[in-house]
C-alpha cells in the first residue's frame, strides 16, 4: 500500500511498519539504558502519540508508569498556533523521571508548553521523546533526547496521527501528495 487516498488528499508512503519497529526499538533499548535503576513515568500526548507510546511502553524494562495528557491545536493541515488548554496532570510528579512522549514535534510549541508544565511541577528530571521531528522548522532550544525519524516540512499520516480525524490507524507514516 503506497498511497493511499483521506478524505480530499492523497498521500505516499514515508516510513514503512518495519523501520519504525525497528526503530522503536532502538529507542526503548536506549532509554533503558539511560534510565536504569530509575523509576521512570512516561507521559504521552494524546491524541497522536497513543500507538508510539503503546508500541515503546511494552519495550520498556524500567519500574514505570504511563499517563496521558491531551491538548489540541490542529485543525486540516497547517498548525493554528493557537495551542489550547491541557488536560489530565492528574498525577503527582513532584521528584519524578518523565518521559515525555510525543508523535510529532513541527514548530516546538506544544513541546515547549508541555516541559513548562512540567517544571512548575517540579520534577526532577525531563526526558523527551517523539516519533518524528520537523527539523526546519523546529525553532526552540529544548533538547530532544530520543528521535525516531526527521521528516520534511511536510503533512503527514499515519502510525496515530491524523489528517481531520481519519488515517490514525495506518500503520506506516504517509506524506502529502501535492
Ligand atoms: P508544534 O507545536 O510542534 O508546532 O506541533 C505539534 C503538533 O502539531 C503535533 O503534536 C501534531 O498534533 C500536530 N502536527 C504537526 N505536524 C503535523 C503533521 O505533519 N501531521 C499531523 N497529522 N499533525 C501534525
Amino acid at each position: 500500500m503506497n498511497e493511499v487516498r483521506i478524505l480530499d488528499k492523497k498521500f505516499r508512503e514515508l516510513i514503512s511498519e518495519q523501520a519504525i519497529r525497528k526503530r522503536v526499538d532502538e529507542i526503548a533499548l536506549q532509554i533503558n539504558r539511560d534510565l536504569t535503576g530509575n523509576e521512570v513515568i512516561f507521559v504521552g500526548i494524546l491524541n497522536g502519540a497513543f500507538m508510539f507510546a503503546a508500541d515503546l511502553f511494552r519495550k520498556i524494562k524500567l519500574t514505570s508508569r504511563i499517563t496521558f495528557v491531551k491538548l489540541a491545536s490542529y485543525q486540516g493541515i497547517s498548525s493554528s498556533g493557537a495551542i489550547k488548554e491541557l488536560i489530565g496532570w492528574n498525577e503527582d510528579l513532584t521528584d519524578k523521571n518523565i518521559v515525555v512522549v510525543e508523535d510529532i514535534v513541527d514548530t516546538g510549541a506544544t513541546l515547549e508548553r508541555i516541559v513548562n508544565e512540567l517544571v512548575i511541577r517540579n520534577v526532577a528530571e525531563v526526558k523527551i521523546a517523539t516519533m518524528l521531528l520537523k527539523p526546519a522548522s523546529y525553532t526552540r532550544d529544548i533538547p530532544i533526547d530520543y528521535i525516531g525519524f526527521e521528516i520534511p516540512n511536510k503533512f503527514v499520516v499515519g502510525y496515530g496521527l491524523d489528517y481531520n480525524g481519519y488515517g490514525r490507524s495506518l500503520p506506516s507514516v504517509y506524506i502529502l501528495v501535492p
